[in-house]
């Protein structure tokens, strides 16, 4: 008789025990306490040629994730489909860094009024703390950002429409407010200003060995990498972010095991102040960001313009 504990004492053959409860529990629409609690129960037989079949794919490589469509991503199961980057559990530091940088008790800008905006722009003096998301793929950060802020305002951006169908079909079931553009980065974005600005870019240099190995031969190639040294989208978006940040605003992005030292440089050079980084559970720096500094206080234009 076939029953759980056969199916799964078969699949552990060639796939780790904890992957063969994920895939079996998503076949039977189960998790890993009713499995254990029904190991002697008997399955169909068609259960049984489906969940071979599974385990057959995972054996041959295919992500756990894209074989159930789901992902864990700070205490959320996000859809995830072949046209997104699986998130990451390192990712989860960025969550942790941004809600401590305009969460409660952070020093979000828009407490502040800022005295530099021009026409166009979108003053944050009295609004909502606005977050933005460059290159949501399955949306996990913009999301997770407006479940764990509800005050703020988020934005998504993302350049492949079938990732962004993801995103937005994640934020509607997770009950997240999110405003999603088709934006090549800060291309397509209308003019406004963000107290925080968060990516995950395609940072792996086109000759790292690991596109070619596990999980990575199934991603999205563009969100991986950017087909050159790995710092070109991280070039592109550190130079554009202070254009697009409030005064005393952040951008915080993730970064590659060994792009530390050039992130940082990035960084002062575009201007930014009071620039931090993060190591990831392995100790590695994986994170890097700043403020942009406020504007020194134009002494001049006031008093001149009122004395004459
Ligand atoms: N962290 C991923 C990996 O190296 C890469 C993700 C990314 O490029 N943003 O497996």
């Amino acid at each position: 008789m076939t029953t759980v504990a056969t199916l799964l004492a078969a699949a552990r053959r060639s796939i780790p025990p904890s992957e063969a409860r994920l895939l079996l529990g998503h076949l039977l629409g189960r998790n890993s306490a009713w499995l254990e609690a029904h190991r002697d129960d008997a399955l169909e037989a068609a259960a049984a040629a489906q969940f071979s079949a599974l385990v057959a794919r995972r054996a041959a490589g295919e992500p756990v994730a894209y074989l159930t469509g789901r992902r864990e991503f700070y205490g959320r199961d996000f859809a995830v489909t072949p046209d997104v980057l699986i998130p990451r559990p390192e990712t989860e530091l960025l969550v942790e860094i941004a809600v401590e940088k305009v969460g409660a008790g952070g020093t979000a800008h828009s407490a502040r009024p800022s005295p530099a905006l021009t026409g166009g722009e979108t003053s944050c003096a009295q609004g909502a703390i606005r977050i933005l998301d460059l290159g949501t793929g399955s949306g996990c950060l913009a999301i997770t950002l407006a479940l764990e802020l509800p005050a703020a305002q988020v934005t998504a951006v993302e350049a492949s429409p079938r990732a962004l169908a993801v995103a937005r079909a994640n934020a509607e079931r997770l009950g997240a407010k999110v405003a999603f553009v088709e934006s090549d980065w800060f291309a397509a974005l209308p003019p406004q200003t963000f107290d925080l600005i968060v990516a995950n870019p395609p940072y792996v240099a086109a000759n790292d060995p690991h596109l070619g190995q596990g999980d990575l031969r199934f991603e999205p190639a563009d969100a991986l990498t950017d087909h050159a040294d790995g710092l070109t989208a991280i070039r592109r978006i550190v130079a554009a972010a202070p254009r697009w940040l409030a005064e005393g605003g952040w951008l915080f992005f993730e970064h590659g095991w060994d792009q530390a030292d050039a992130a940082r440089a990035l960084l002062e050079t575009a201007g930014f102040e009071a620039i931090e980084q993060a190591r990831d559970l392995a100790g590695i720096v994986r994170m890097s960001g700043g403020r942009k500094p406020a504007a020194r206080a134009p002494i001049a234009l006031v008093p001149e313009a009122n004395n004459q």
